[in-house]
């Protein structure tokens, strides 16, 4: 399924983000329930322009007893929309006019490449239109006069979001529920699984037509819960034809894996894990998908240990690690009634959100108990940490030069994240950006800045010149070279 575009409200206080958001949802759902105001730095809800859906967010909940600079936490929340939004609306109060606030609001929205426009709000009477002309001094070209109270001009200033953010191509048919992929070599028992499931008394299937010929998705019921396996024809089909050519099969798993929300990889338990299903753990950690590991045929298994099998495993795909693993048969039924409550906890975990408060603690108390060793002379600094993304999660780090963070630094991190918050059975990606440029830091950003103008200057190409740049993104992801 495509993802939906994120659009991201970002602006001062007061300007009236939460009320434009609350249009946008047509609802009142940016007032949430009390315990989620107070615990969410951001809300987010699914909303439609002309039959295009888009998730809108609004990064106003700013927790005033934060001890970080007020203002500081503003443009916090802009980068991180920055890294989060494909498209930003600022919002500016017409009645005010511009604040110094919503100059550096606007100085850090420029330096993304991501479609940014302007919505100059409270314009309640169409008499203060030409309120907007003194906006274009923030230097964001498209300007959109709108009234949150009033709903004026808001499919306006939606078609300016959302008209440079390309469209994804839609899937025909859209499977309900968790979608489920088995995965694995041939004769592992996949097929064994899937018949297992549809005989059991327990489940309502029926077979939904698929998107492309050849495959069938089928939708399962379980305890109230819906889940679609997805391309059972693949696996179901039987002898010669069974995944005859390689490279057919590859594809075929590549594609199961791109649809599916959480893989069940699934080995034989007598064999373990060969050089093909290593292949295919990357491929779903790489797609960001869940995982799941079954080992199959365990009534097969006589005289050797489970955790013989476990430790083999997470020594060969680090990743693994943090992957449910479950014995079962696919013969017997012994422990399939396990797979689906872990299926429930990984897809729980791909979509879980972590505060930015919560991440600053975590970092706070990871920095207290093992300093960044110095590089260079100079020392690592972490401004603050925060999710950008789910499905799978994805988080950034802010910090001084991202070119300082040894990579024993990042294995001590990312091994303390997982023990603090899990994340059971999803891959993680971690991103680091390394520009130094709020609050006291401010002279770097200048420096960043002027930087940027001699690329215009010299006509130097921007995306060439920035590859070897120390302030550079760089992004640090479960790779085989993470040990704990
Ligand atoms: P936020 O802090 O940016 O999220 O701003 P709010 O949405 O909480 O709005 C701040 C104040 O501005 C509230 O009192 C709103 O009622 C008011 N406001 C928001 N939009 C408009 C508008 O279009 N016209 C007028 N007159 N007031 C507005
Ligand atoms: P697929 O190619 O992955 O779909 O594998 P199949 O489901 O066709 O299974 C291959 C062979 O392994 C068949 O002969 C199955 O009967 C057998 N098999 C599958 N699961 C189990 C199991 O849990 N225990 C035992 N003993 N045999 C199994």
């Amino acid at each position: 399924m495509p993802k939906l575009p994120k659009i991201a409200i970002v602006g001062r206080p007061n300007v009236g983000k939460s009320s434009l958001f609350n249009r946008i949802c047509k609802t009142r759902i940016a007032i949430v329930d009390e315990a989620e105001g107070i615990t969410r730095d951001r809300l987010y809800a699914e909303s439609d322009h002309f039959g295009r859906r888009f998730e809108v967010i609004d990064t106003g909940g700013i927790n005033p007893r934060s001890i970080a600079v007020f203002n500081e936490l503003i443009l916090r929340q802009a980068e991180i929309a920055i890294e989060e939004a494909d498209s930003i609306i600022m919002v500016v109060d017409s009645k005010t006019g511009i604040t110094d606030l919503d100059k550096d609001v606007a100085k850090v929205l420029h330096r993304t490449k991501k479609p940014l426009c302007l919505a100059v709000n409270k314009i309640d009477n169409l008499d203060n239109e030409g309120l907007i002309h003194e906006f274009h001094a923030l230097g964001i070209e498209k300007i959109v006069a709108v009234s949150a109270t009033q709903s004026w001009q808001i499919a306006e200033l939606l078609e300016k979001a959302l008209c440079d953010v390309p469209i994804q191509e839609e899937v025909e048919e859209e499977a309900p529920g968790i979608r489920v992929s088995i995965i694995g070599r041939a004769n592992v028992g996949k097929s064994s699984l899937i018949n297992y499931l549809l005989d059991e008394n327990r489940c309502i299937v029926s077979p939904i037509p698929g998107t492309t010929r050849d495959s069938i998705d089928v939708t399962v019921t379980r305890e109230g819960e819906t889940y679609t396996l997805i391309d059972t024809a693949g696996i179901r089909r039987k002898g010669a034809e069974h995944e005859a050519v390689d490279k057919f099969a590859a594809i075929r798993t590549k594609k199961a894996i791109d649809r599916s929300d959480i893989c069940l990889l699934m080995l034989d338990s007598q064999r373990g894990l060969t050089t093909q299903e290593k292949r295919i753990a990357k491929m779903i950690e790489d797609e960001g998908k869940g995982c799941i590991i079954l080992f199959n045929k365990w009534d097969l298994v006589k005289g050797f240990r489970m955790e013989h099998c476990l430790k083999d495993v997470e020594d060969e795909v680090p990743f693994l690690k943090h992957c449910p693993k479950v014995m079962i048969s696919a013969l017997t039924g012994r422990n399939i009634d396990k797979i689906f409550p872990l299926i429930q906890e990984c897809y729980a975990a791909s979509k879980f959100r972590i505060t930015t408060g919560e991440l600053n603690k975590f970092i706070e108390g990871a920095i207290q108990r093992n300093h960044p060793p110095m590089l260079q002379g100079k020392r690592l600094r972490i401004y603050y940490m925060a999710q950008v993304g789910i499905q799978p999660p994805r988080f950034v780090m802010f910090v001084n030069y991202s070119n300082l963070m040894a990579d024993s630094y990042q294995k001590y991190l990312y091994n303390q994240f997982r023990e603090v918050f899990k994340f059971t059975g999803v891959p993680l990606n971690f991103h680091l950006r390394g520009k130094a440029k709020i609050g006291k830091e401010a002279r770097l950003h200048e420096k960043s800045l002027s930087r940027d103008k001699r690329y215009e200057a010299e006509d130097v190409d921007v995306e060439e010149a920035e590859e070897e740049d120390p302030f550079d993104d760089e992004v640090f992801e479960e790779d085989s070279s993470v040990e704990e």
